[in-house]
């Protein structure tokens, strides 16, 4: 039995085989004991600050204020370690780990971000570490691949169904019920069953705290509109949940809209407007007449993902944040226009975020706008190049 709530309105849940519930309890427990604990709190702590390099800056963008006529903040995730947010989660994850008497750490990863800061999260620890992913992910992101392997994890090919992101959760939802004893599943997004989507969220707020003191001393108050890409959640839901009981801020969370609005060419969960359960969890997601999971597709593979994090579904439902979508080419313009403009190359994930520049032209003008950028994207470079050929 979960102690804290374990649903996010209807969403969220925990619909596993029974052989996980007690690996889930143990998570939970371990979570609320060291969340209390000095020393949990010490070496977290120490860790965000001199392993990933927080508090990353708020960075006033002077030529996109000016050309969009708004004051733009840029959140800079991607200069914390290992280049995307998803360290801020792992590095916390792995301590709870540790605690457990863990000794192998297992993830799933589809841009290998989540991949790389696992494996540098199990490499400090002395952690063994596997990390499942798409042989086409592989493909696409062949830099992460290296960095996973130099970082000691050993990274298992699935070449199953569309060999993306979906297919590398089953393969390592499996190996978690077989070695369930000597192994943590180190969930990357807000996602997965109770309590995963409520740890992560918890562990990624520190996004939005930190955005909250920075605002305050660079503007004197609250910004008008926060927005950020939405793939499992993440990085949206970090940097959203330490205002969103602040009257008067507008979110806006970007889901990718690929390259068609029909099943199969984006990953916009709210498009297609259905409901069910995947990986453990109740929510929105893309899914055929039968309810079995539908291939997606973007550009970012970070947001190539058939589920949206349960939280994310209550916050569509209540209207508190506004969902759209970007496609793959508004992504790239977008891409584009930062790299040339400020000197940032963001993920492409980020970049679908960026859009709302153009996308809420009118809306943002004399505004203070925060956009998180989730991500670096010295990754995405070789792709980008392929689509120029
Ligand atoms: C993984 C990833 C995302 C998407 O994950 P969320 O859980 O939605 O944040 C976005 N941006 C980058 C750079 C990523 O690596």
């Amino acid at each position: 039995m979960s102690i804290l709530p374990n649903r996010f309105g209807a969403f969220g849940g925990r619909y596993v085989s029974e052989t996980l519930v007690h690996a889930l309890d143990d998570v939970e427990k371990t979570y609320l004991l060291a969340i209390k604990d000095p020393l949990f709190k010490k070496e977290l702590n120490h860790l965000l600050k001199d392993f990933v390099g927080r508090p990353t800056p708020l960075y006033y963008a002077k030529n996109l204020s000016k050309i969009f006529k708004c004051k733009l903040y840029l959140k800079r995730e991607d200069l914390a370690h290992t280049g995307a947010h998803k360290i801020n989660n792992t590095v916390a994850q792995g301590l709870l780990a540790k605690r457990m008497g863990k000794k192998r750490i297992i993830a799933e990863t589809g841009a290998g971000q989540h991949g790389v800061a696992t494996a540098a999260a199990a490499a400090f620890l002395g952690l063994e570490c596997a990390i499942y992913m798409g042989t086409e992910d592989m493909r696409r992101q062949k830099p992460n691949v290296l960095r996973m392997r130099i970082l000691g994890a050993d990274v298992i090919p699935v070449s199953s169904g569309s060999k993306t992101l979906k297919d590398a959760i089953n393969e390592a939802m499996r190996d978690w019920t077989k070695n369930v004893r000597t192994t943590h599943y180190l969930f990357g997004s807000v996602l997965g069953p109770h309590p995963f989507p409520l740890i992560v969220r918890n562990f990624q707020r520190i996004i939005g705290k930190e955005a909250k003191k920075q605002i305050i001393k660079c503007e004197g108050r609250m910004p008008d509109i926060i927005a950020a890409c939405v793939g499992g959640g993440s990085n949206a839901i970090g940097i959203f949940y330490d205002f969103l009981n602040i009257k008067g801020i507008k979110f806006i969370g970007v889901e990718a809209g690929g390259y068609g609005i029909k099943l199969g060419e984006h990953a916009s969960r709210f498009l297609q407007n259905k409901k069910g359960i995947f990986q453990g969890t109740y929510s929105y997601l893309l899914q055929d007449k039968c309810g079995q999971i539908q291939t997606t597709h973007s550009i970012a593979p970070g947001l190539d993902y058939p589920a949206i994090g349960p939280e994310h579904s209550l916050l569509y439902e209540n209207k508190k944040v506004k969902y759209t979508r970007a496609t793959d080419n508004e992504a790239v313009k977008a891409f584009r226009l930062l790299s040339s403009s400020e000197g940032i190359i963001p993920a492409l994930e980020s970049a679908h975020a960026l859009t709302i520049l153009f996308k809420f032209k009118s809306e943002i003008k004399n505004k203070v706008v925060i956009i998180n950028i989730s991500g670096r994207g010295d990754k995405d470079i070789e792709a980008l190049d392929e689509q120029n050929r």
